[in-house]
């Protein structure tokens, strides 16, 4: 095995880091829960255990509710000005990045994704992220707004843009840190307080953060950490001390959000699952558009919300694209995220894998036919939560596994005639996160993204992030916008000051 192949070591940071006792952030200080209890949290490669992380539940979440209420009323947070707030996200970036390899290697561990992946996308993309936000620190501002008033007297009306208060931020497991980043870089360079809540199967680089976000400085309670289950978040989402929650997750838990969010009436942002279309036309760069309609559903294991799960197919190419696909799903190399040759990893949990392998079943039951993929294990790996990339022909829009998010490796195929048919086609799911359009007309492809309801449509490229580009969702995708300026929006409110100059 040459040294550009050969796996690597674990780093000794990362082994002393995984033998720690895992506790909850609070109050600047890490405590264990009050229950006592602890969880494991298990490589899905392997389906071993890795680390022990205490078990939140709502009394920790309260203890965190309440540090937080104080690091916002009464801590030196306030004080802090602006140019401080942004030097300290700046900085907390730079420290990420001095330990980028350990993040890469705990990510990979925890979720199974490639190390590679994890390194060039979540560690990448998270690093830029609190760069991104550092910036904007100095630059979330009012205006002055010329008004009437009454007659005979003058008015000056100016407006303030203040920070929500206390957060509850609860994320998911497919992208841990960058989703962790996600949530904290609007929302600190605002001047909120959080409590964040990471999901129970990929606690491990949150805590990281956690310990990275202590040593730069920010003061106590401005960011708290609790690892736990479902009843945790349940309980930061109807707290009646906490002003905002920003969920990121299921459709189905973003229900529950927003009826526990009714309590007392808090903010709420959404970023919920998709079904996002990939649609090719007759005209399109066709090896551009198989890797791009592939790698759209395949990357992160189809664990996107974005994730492109329907592959709408123009007339006369649809048998080369649908062939081209198959092609690079089946060389597509399986395996531990350790092994450079690794393009894509396990699942994330077993109940991931079982849901995953349950709607192939359901999509066979259906009628729709196996290109390519399946239940079955994959040869050659006999353990760890692996499916195989798996795309279906035949499908149709009655379909389960065409309207139902499976956040896995599975893409449905579906033709159609002509553009405004592919538009309705495209639209017709409860979701509308993401779309892509492949094509060379570039008026056909502007049509086709003003058509569209979906939060993002790319035009030849899918899964294109970046810091400054707004993301979030149309329909039960979601609402609220993550990233760029639209991100401010989700951590700050608007106050109206009128002033009687007479
Ligand atoms: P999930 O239940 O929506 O979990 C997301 C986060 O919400 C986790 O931190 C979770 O904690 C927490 N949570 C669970 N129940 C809650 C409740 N009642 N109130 C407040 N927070 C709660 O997602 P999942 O069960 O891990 O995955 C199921 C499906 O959700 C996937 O198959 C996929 O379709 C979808 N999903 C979408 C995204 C996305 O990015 N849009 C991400 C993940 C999953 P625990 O981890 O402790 O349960
Ligand atoms: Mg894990």
């Amino acid at each position: 095995m040459s040294a550009a192949t050969a796996i690597p070591e674990t780093l000794a940071s990362v082994t002393s880091f995984l033998g720690e006792e895992h506790g909850l952030l609070i109050g600047g200080h890490w405590m264990p829960a009050a229950s006592g209890e602890t969880f494991a949290s298990e490589n899905p490669a392997k389906e071993d255990t890795i680390a022990h992380v205490a078990k939140g539940g709502p009394e920790d979440i309260d203890r965190a509710v309440k540090a937080a209420r104080l690091a916002f009323e009464d801590g030196p947070w306030r004080r802090i000005n602006p140019s401080e707030r942004g030097q300290l996200l700046w900085k907390l970036a730079d420290l990420i990045e001095a330990h980028s390899d350990e993040f890469a290697q705990l990510e990979s561990l925890d979720n199974g994704k490639p190390l590679v992946i994890a390194r060039a996308a979540d560690v990448a993309l998270t690093i830029d992220h609190f760069r991104y936000y550092a910036g904007w620190a100095t630059k979330i501002e009012g205006e002055t707004i010329p008004i009437n008033g009454l007659p005979g007297s003058v008015f000056l009306d100016y407006t303030l843009r203040e920070p929500l208060g206390v957060v509850g931020q609860i994320i998911p497991w497919n992208f841990p840190l960058l989703m962790a980043a996600w949530k904290l870089g609007a929302a600190l360079a605002c001047g909120n307080c959080v409590v964040l809540k990471p999901a129970e199967q990929t606690p491990l680089t949150a805590l990281k953060l956690g310990h990275l976000i202590c040593e730069v400085g920010f003061p106590d309670g401005v960011v708290n950490i609790v690892t736990g289950f479902g009843d945790a978040g349940a309980a930061l989402a109807c707290h009646g001390d906490v002003d905002k929650v920003a969920f990121t997750g299921s459709t189905e838990v973003g229900h529950e959000i927003v009826r526990a969010s009714a309590a007392n009436l808090k903010r709420v942002s959404l970023e919920l699952g998709g079904k996002s279309p990939s649609i090719v036309f007759d005209d399109a760069d066709l090896e551009l558009a198989a890797e791009g309609v592939a790698g759209a559903i395949f990357f992160n294991h189809g664990q996107c919300c974005c994730a492109g799960s329907r592959m709408f197919a123009g007339p006369k190419i649809r048998d080369e694209l649908v062939e081209r696909v198959a092609e690079i799903a089946k060389n597509t190399k399986l395996g531990d995220g350790f092994d450079p040759e690794t393009e894509m990893g396990p699942l994330v949990s077993r109940e991931q894998y079982d849901r995953v392998c349950k709607y192939i079943g359901v999509g066979e039951e259906e009628g729709g036919t196996v290109l390519t993929g399946g239940r079955e294990r994959p040869e050659s790996l006999d353990r760890g939560y692996f499916v195989k990339p798996t795309i279906f022909t035949d499908a149709h829009r009655d379909m389960r596994i065409v309207q139902e998010e499976i956040f896995g490796p599975v893409v449905t195929v579906q033709s159609f005639e002509d553009l405004d048919e592919v538009i309705a086609k495209g639209n017709d799911t409860a979701y509308g996160l993401a779309a892509s359009v492949w094509t060379r007309d570039i008026g056909k492809a502007h049509r086709v993204a003003a058509g569209l309801r979906a939060g993002t449509v790319w035009v030849n490229c899918h899964n294109v992030f970046d810091a400054a580009a707004p993301f979030g969702g149309y329909k039960q995708s979601g609402y609220g916008r993550e990233m760029g300026r639209h991100g401010l929006e989700l951590y700050t409110q608007v106050k109206n000051v009128i002033v009687n100059l007479t």
